[in-house]
């Protein structure tokens, strides 16, 4: 992009801060905005973690464990959805210049984790819609 014509320190940032620079562990853990929406779901799942230095210790140090198998399960794809939903976020915001905040993110992991496992055995009779849009209560409070 510096061939093109940009500005260095518009090649080289955040595209999420618009401040340091686009460094993966930053993009992926260390970003204010990113790090915030990674503890939203850490305080849901009533996880007690530190910041993970890179993102091999956080995919390795990541709980596996829950008390029922519907939270095992999303535990489970949770790093994943959240990864994938920060690279689509930056993306639209590097190539189309659109950008959610925090909680539009946060739905769009929740809305992602219920695509990939709606259909699965364990939420047997829950649809999608109910996942994404009742999480809490398909997860927390299972009747
Ligand atoms: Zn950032």
């Amino acid at each position: 992009m510096c061939k093109k014509g940009w500005p260095f320190e518009w090649v080289n940032h955040c595209y999420l801060c618009i401040k340091n620079g686009e460094a993966v562990n930053h993009l992926l853990i260390h970003c204010e905005l990113v790090w915030s929406i990674w503890c939203f779901f850490l305080k849901e799942w009533s996880v007690v973690w530190v910041t993970p230095p890179d993102l091999i210790t956080l995919i390795r140090s990541w709980p596996t464990r829950a008390i029922s198998p519907r939270r095992q399960l999303v535990l489970k794809v949770l790093p994943a959805a959240v990864l994938w939903c920060l690279w689509d976020e930056r993306n639209k915001k590097a190539f189309d210049n659109v950008s959610r905040n925090e909680k539009a993110i946060i739905d769009s992991v929740k809305l992602t984790i219920a695509y990939w496992l709606h259909n699965r055995g364990v939420f047997y009779g829950i649809s999608l819609e109910q996942l994404a849009i009742s999480w809490k209560e398909v997860l927390f409070e299972p009747p």
